[in-house]
């Protein structure tokens, strides 16, 4: 993509109204606007990036036999009154309004009720079981605060999935195959090594439910861990009675500040017994279906990657996400036949299949680097005049600021490779 068709531009001050790191930068960056507080809007490369994400948890979803599904955003009240969901008592971030031909609606901040309603349509028989279906979808939710810039929305991309399964067996195994999923998915998202499987509170239906925390200072939430024992704890159900169940001690866990990237849930058949969603079991019998649920923060993700992988200078995208791996700055442009020589590199790159982004602007090479640190590209390659008469690429890698000298077929070799390396 050429830099001169891109219609954003860098901003050098920080947004006066914007109080956290990721949402400044991103702001700052060209990543995403602010329409107000908790609400986003994602320009080109920042949709880049959003898909990259999705793309890694699509295939991810898929592998555990996922199939893909886009519910609605409107909810209907009564199906939340069935279990005492609708009120603002119970679930204090609803967003509702009137329909105009009477009635009361929802905008949904989680569709469990909506898809076990859904799913009565196509469940009858234990033939029909397991199902798993999954969504991206926009949830709005009405939280009061709203500070955390993309990481607390009050719009937010989650991708939520739900399991139907006729047992315990069943559900266990799959909900198992979901946790290494999940795994997979932060892994590739370079998050891997700050992420842990913690013990959260359960809700209705177990002692715990499983959150996944990124170690990040910008979180929100805190957990006891130990990177040894790989345990992680969440502060709420931090007590003796937990600590026992896990047979480890007070003294072996480090308290550590955590953004939490994703949660999944065992329903037992409670939920589908409050909607009466049910199957007939091989003797006949009408027994309710056991749900799981099953979420992943995709623009919180998004958030903590750049609260994560930033510097003075800017973002440091990992590979796998980055909107383009490579940021060809241009030099020189002013002479013609430097300019040719530039294109043809770039198309040259485009032929290999690199994603690049070339930055064919006329403005001073400080600015077109300070730019590019700023954006925050893997590899940044420099072509100048001097490029041209000595046939060596200045190959700067954003992440250690590193510099190499490559020759145009050593520059091929090194981005003829797995983005995930
Ligand atoms: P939190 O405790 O942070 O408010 P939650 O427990 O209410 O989150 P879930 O209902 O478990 O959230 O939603 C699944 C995932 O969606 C969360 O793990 C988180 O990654 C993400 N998420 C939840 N609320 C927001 C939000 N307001 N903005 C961005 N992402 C969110
Ligand atoms: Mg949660």
């Amino acid at each position: 993509m050429l830099q001169t068709k891109l219609f954003t531009k860098t901003r050098r001050e920080a947004p006066a109204d914007e109080p956290s790191k990721n949402a400044t930068l991103l702001i700052r960056a060209g990543y995403v606007y602010k329409e107000m507080a908790g609400s986003y809007a994602y320009l080109p490369l920042g949709l880049m990036v959003l898909e990259k994400i999705k793309s890694i948890v699509r295939e991810e979803m898929n592998a555990v036999g996922g199939q893909e599904i886009l519910m609605t955003t409107l909810q209907r009240k009564e199906l939340w009154e069935q279990t005492d969901r609708w009120r603002d008592d119970m679930v204090d971030i609803w967003f509702k309004s009137e329909l105009k031909a009477g009635g009361e609606v929802g905008f949904g901040w989680s569709h469990e009720e909506p898809i076990a309603e859904m799913m009565k349509g196509y469940i009858n028989s234990y033939k029909d079981l397991p199902i798993y279906v999954y969504q991206f979808q926009t949830k709005l939710r009405n939280e009061l605060r709203a500070k955390s810039g993309i990481m607390r929305g009050r719009e937010f991309l989650m991708n939520d999935m739900y399991s139907f399964c006729l047992g315990e067996e069943d559900h266990t195994s799959f909900y198992n195959a979901t946790i290494e999923a999940y795994k997979r998915v932060y892994k590739r998202l370079g998050l891997g090594d700050d992420t842990f499987v913690t013990f959260a509170s359960g809700g209705a239906f177990t002692q715990f439910s499983h959150e996944f925390q990124t170690i990040c200072e910008a979180g929100e939430d805190q957990i006891y861990i130990n990177r040894e024992k790989n345990i992680a704890i969440n502060e709420e159900v931090y007590n003796p009675e937990t600590l026992a169940k896990l047979e480890v001690a007070a003294d072996d866990l480090t308290l550590v500040k955590t953004a939490e990237v994703g949660n999944i849930f065992n329903f037992g058949r409670q939920k589908a017994s409050d909607l009466g969603l049910r199957f007939k079991d091989e003797a006949g019998q009408d027994v309710a279906v056991w749900m799981g649920s099953y979420g992943i923060g995709v623009s919180r993700v998004m958030g903590v990657l750049v609260e994560k992988f930033s510097d003075e200078k800017g973002i440091v995208w990992p590979h796998t996400v980055a909107p383009f791996l490579v940021h060809l700055v241009g030099l020189n442009l002013e002479d013609s036949a430097v300019r040719d020589y530039v294109y043809g590199i770039y198309q040259n790159l485009k032929a290999k299949g690199v994603e690049v982004l070339f930055d064919d602007r006329d403005v001073r090479a400080g600015e077109k680097f300070a730019d590019s640190d700023l954006l925050g590209l893997p590899y940044r390659v420099i072509v100048s005049k001097k490029t041209k008469e000595e046939g060596k690429f200045e190959v700067v890698t954003r992440l250690d600021g590193s510099v190499r000298y490559l020759s145009e077929e050593e520059l091929y070799a090194d981005f003829d490779r797995d983005p995930n390396t």
